[in-house]
C-alpha cells in the first residue's frame, strides 16, 4: 500500500498555475525526491499534501486513507525551519517544539542522539553551526517516531560536510524503516539518496519512477567500426534497439532492458560487423533531468 497517493491535484495563485493536474503514489519504505528548478511547485506540493494549502482540484490520501488527524500524527515534516529560541538549549527547544505540536516530549534524547546532537543538547542554539541548526530541525520533525517524514530542501545553504551530514542521516533514517519525501532542487542529492523519483516544471510531472530504472534507461553504448555506414545499416535493424545517433564519429545506442554491451557485440560479429569500439557510457540522472526540462 502505497503511503501517500496523490490524484489529479492542480494549484493556481492568481494567474500562476503552480499545480497542474498532478498524479504519483510513493511507497511505504521509499525515498522519494521531488526534482524540479526553482519554481516548479514543489514546496506547493509539500504543502498541499500536508494541508497547509488546499487544493484547487485533486484529491491525495495517507496511508491508504486514514482520518486526516490520525495521518497527521504518523507524518513529521520540515517545510521551513522552525523558530527556534537562540538563547535556549537544543533540549529545550525541542520541549517547546513538543508541547505546541503535543508530541514527542519523551522523545527527545532519542531524537538528539539520531541527528547526532546528544553532547550538545544542552548548548544554547545560537552557538550550533547551521548543518546542526538544520539537523536539529530534522530531529524537530522526527519527534513522536513519524512513519514518513516530509522535507523540503533540506540541505539548501549547508556546506558540503552539512550536506554529507544530513544525506547520512536520510539514509540511516530510511534503514530504520522511515520513509522519507524530499523536495529538491539538487540532482546529486537525489541520485545518491532516493529510491524513487519524480520530476515537475512548471507544476507538470515530467517523469515518476524509481531512480534505477531512470538510470538505467540512461545506459548509453558507444560503438565503432572501420566501416560506419555499414555498421549503421546493419544495426540499426538489430531487434530491441531503442535509439541510435551519430556523435562525434561514434555511434550512440539505447536499448530496451536486458540487451547490453555484449549482445550488440554479438549481433554485429553475427552480420559480418567487427567493432573496433565498444563502450557502456552511463549517464547521470542530471542529463535525464536536462533533456526532460530543456525539451519542455
Ligand atoms: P523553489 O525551488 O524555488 O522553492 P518550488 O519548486 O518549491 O520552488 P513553489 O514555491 O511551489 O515552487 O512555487 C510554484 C509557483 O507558484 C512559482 O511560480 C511561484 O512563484 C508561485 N507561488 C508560490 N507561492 C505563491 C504565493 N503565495 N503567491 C503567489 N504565487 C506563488
Amino acid at each position: 500500500m502505497p503511503v501517500l497517493s496523490i490524484q489529479s491535484i492542480s494549484k493556481s495563485y492568481g494567474r500562476v498555475q503552480a499545480l497542474k493536474n498532478v498524479n504519483f503514489e510513493v511507497p511505504a519504505g521509499s525515498v522519494y525526491g521531488i526534482l524540479g528548478p526553482n519554481g516548479s511547485g514543489k514546496t506547493t506540493l509539500l504543502a498541499t499534501v500536508l494541508n497547509v494549502l488546499l487544493a484547487d482540484s485533486g484529491s491525495y490520501s495517507w496511508f491508504g486513507g486514514l482520518p486526516p488527524a490520525e495521518a497527521r500524527r504518523r507524518i513529521g515534516s520540515l517545510l521551513e525551519t522552525p523558530n527556534f529560541y537562540h538563547y535556549m538549549s537544543a533540549y529545550d527547544n525541542l520541549g517547546i517544539t513538543a508541547a505546541i505540536r503535543q508530541r514527542g516530549e519523551g522523545d527527545r534524547l532519542r531524537v538528539l542522539e539520531q541527528v547526532g546532537l546528544l553532547q550538545r543538547k544542552d548548548s544554547k542554539f545560537q552557538t550550533f553551526s547551521l548543518g546542526m541548526k538544520q539537523r536539529l530541525a530534522i530531529g524537530a520533525a522526527l519527534l513522536g517516531r513519524p512513519d514518513v517524514l516530509v522535507l523540503d530542501e533540506p540541505t539548501n545553504g549547508l556546506d558540503p560536510v552539512g550536506i554529507a551530514e544530513i544525506r547520512e542521516l536520510i539514509k540511516v533514517l530510511n534503514k530504520q524503516g522511515t520513509t522519507i519525501i524530499i523536495a529538491s532542487h539538487q540532482l546529486d542529492e537525489i541520485e545518491k539518496v532516493c529510491t524513487h523519483v519524480a520530476i515537475l516544471k512548471h507544476g507538470t510531472l515530467l517523469l515518476n519512477r524509481p531512480v534505477d530504472e531512470v538510470m538505467r534507461s540512461e545506459e548509453q553504448v558507444e560503438v565503432m567500426a572501420a566501416d560506419m555506414a555499414e555498421l549503421k545499416k546493419v544495426i540499426s535493424e538489430m531487434p530491441g534497439l531503442t535509439t541510435i545517433k551519430a556523435s562525434e564519429g561514434v555511434l550512440l545506442l539505447t536499448c530496451e532492458h536486458g540487451i547490453g554491451a555484449a549482445d550488440i557485440n554479438e549481433y554485429c560479429i553475427k552480420n559480418g560487423v567487427v567493432l573496433s569500439q565498444l563502450m557502456l557510457r552511463k549517464r547521470s540522472l542530471e542529463s535525464k533531468f536536462m533533456e526532460l526540462t530543456n525539451a519542455q
